[in-house]
């Protein structure tokens, strides 16, 4: 007999109630900043969110102004938060808000679901949080703590343990009394309690209720999947120099940072599919980088064009560094630039 759902969410509800970090989409549940920040969290961890996301909303306080922006200027902003297709799809969505919903963002999660990227999760997200509906929410942390609680042997992120989860998330939003509460709360636990390693049982309000702590095998539930082999690689970057400015190119196809500005490089598979004839010079650093399963060794190598770079393209401009917070780039752009940048700060030797 599984525990009673009213039972279980009072606990959740009472519990986040006393623990909840304070968030800013937290002060006035705004369905625009709980949307915001639903997508940033997505494959973003908490902490980097939290570097980008005031700003952000300063730059976008209302959806109108998500749906009137540029592309670039969208990316921009959200240079240095990855996967960068969230942001190309929120825009997109803020502009469907605008021209279906009048500006307004839908309550339920059956509307929000006709919205360019909005999803299952994203959909009861704002609806519960924003709004304070009874809509189901399940991602990571809500399955694991569902699988834990309730002993559902099954591998993390598989459809049979998603399926499960979803099942029990209705039953106990149902018995909810504040959604937005519950919902949270089950998120917070996940993130501050219940983590996917070494969970802190002995703090946990559910220890009571949850199959995996009686049975002892919180270490063992969900099932871990096998990862995807890391693939290590070296790319060579060019930076290209005048007095101020650096040589960028921008890629305007593939699936992985299209229209994102790079710095020259010699990996045309990784990077995209452009680039640049360059006399190679002397090689300036190191530094290592991980884009999703690719752990990758960049090496900065100064370097001179061949031939004129103007005459190499549109894909190529001159960027003063100062400049580069304007326009779309991969934060390895930024670590680059600035490597380059201490490089030259440096007194010389005996100098
Ligand atoms: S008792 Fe432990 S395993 Fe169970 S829900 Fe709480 S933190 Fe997770």
């Amino acid at each position: 007999m599984p525990p009673s759902a009213s039972r279980l969410a009072a606990i959740v509800e009472s519990w986040f109630t006393k623990h909840q970090r304070p968030l800013l989409w937290r002060s006035g549940y705004d369905p625009w900043f709980v949307w915001v920040s639903e997508v940033m969290l997505q494959q973003t961890r908490m902490e980097v969110v939290l570097r980008y996301y005031a700003t952000f909303m300063r730059r976008f306080p209302a959806v109108e102004a998500l749906a009137a922006a540029s592309e670039d200027d969208v990316l921009a902003a959200w240079s240095g938060l990855g996967y960068y297709r969230r942001a190309r799809m929120l825009r997109e969505g803020a502009q469907n808000v605008v021209e279906r919903f009048g500006g307004r963002i839908p309550s339920t999660a059956e509307e929000l679901l006709t919205i360019s990227g909005i999803g299952r999760y994203t959909a009861g997200a704002i609806s519960s949080i924003a709004f304070g509906r009874h809509a189901p929410i399940v991602d990571g942390n809500v399955a694991r703590i569902i699988s834990r609680l309730r002993g559902i042997d099954e591998p993390v992120g598989s459809p049979a343990l998603m399926r499960a989860a979803w099942i029990e998330e209705e039953r106990l939003i149902a018995a909810a009394k504040s959604p937005r509460d519950f919902n949270q709360g089950l998120m917070e636990l996940g993130a501050l309690v219940c983590k996917p390693s070494n969970p802190d049982c002995p703090s946990c309000p559910l220890k009571k209720q949850c199959v995996a702590f009686a049975t002892e095998r919180t270490a063992l539930l969900p099932r871990s999947k096998e990862k995807p082999a890391t693939r290590a690689m070296i790319v060579p970057l060019y930076l290209i120099t005048d007095a101020k400015r650096r040589v960028l190119m921008r890629r305007e196809s593939g699936a992985l940072m299209r229209s994102m500005f790079h710095l020259p490089h010699g990996d045309t598979s990784l990077l995209g599919g452009v680039t640049i004839d360059v006399r190679r010079g002397e090689l300036l650093g190191t530094f290592r980088h991980t884009i999703t399963n690719r752990r990758i060794e960049f090496q900065l190598f100064a370097a001179d064009p061949t031939g004129s770079v103007r005459d190499a393209g549109d894909e190529y401009t001159w960027i003063d560094p100062r400049e580069l917070a304007r326009i779309p780039h991969p934060s390895y752009v930024a670590k680059a630039l600035a490597m380059a940048a201490g490089l030259q700060s440096k007194p010389c030797a005996g100098g």
